[in-house]
């Protein structure tokens, strides 16, 4: 857990991050696909910790009925994932790590939806990689919950 900045593409956006984990995952659902052009590869920083600048161009779109996802209305990077359903989720930020300044020292320790993935897309390491069945088992959530029920 350590304090690490970043920012958008073009800078408008910036924001400083007290207690980011020295892990972050990846999500290569059918949303985060589209979203990011690939996978979504983000660390999960809590909330409170979180100072932004740049507030007027951060936009934000509830993409599911559970989360939002944010964007810099100057640049169009992608700036978080948020869940937006009560719960202990709803407490974290999910910030894609090529947002950071510096990630030294930080590893990716899971993949989720890897039966989703995109061909030849992969990354190294010996860390865990659940299929979206085993993802929706982990939430509680039925075998034909469709994530794209509500995504538009
Ligand atoms: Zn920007
Ligand atoms: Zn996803």
């Amino acid at each position: 857990m350590t304090e690490r900045s970043g920012q958008c593409m073009c800078g408008a956006v910036t924001f400083t991050a007290r207690d980011v984990p020295a892990t972050y995952g990846a999500c290569h659902c059918e949303m985060c696909r589209r979203w990011t052009g690939a996978a979504l590869v983000a660390a999960t920083v809590p909330a409170k910790g979180i100072t932004w600048t740049g507030n007027d161009k951060i936009r934000k779109i509830q993409s599911s009925d559970w989360a939002e996802r944010a964007w810099c209305d100057a640049c169009g990077t992608g700036l978080y994932y948020h869940v937006t359903a009560p719960g202990p989720m709803a407490e974290n930020y999910e910030i894609p790590i090529g947002l950071f300044d510096d990630t030294r020292g930080m590893e990716m320790t899971g993949e989720i939806y890897i039966d989703h993935k995109i061909p030849s897309l992969g990354f190294t390491g010996d860390h865990s990689r659940l299929t979206r069945k085993e993802v929706l088992k982990q939430f509680g959530l039925a075998e034909d919950f469709d994530t794209l029920d509500d995504g538009d």
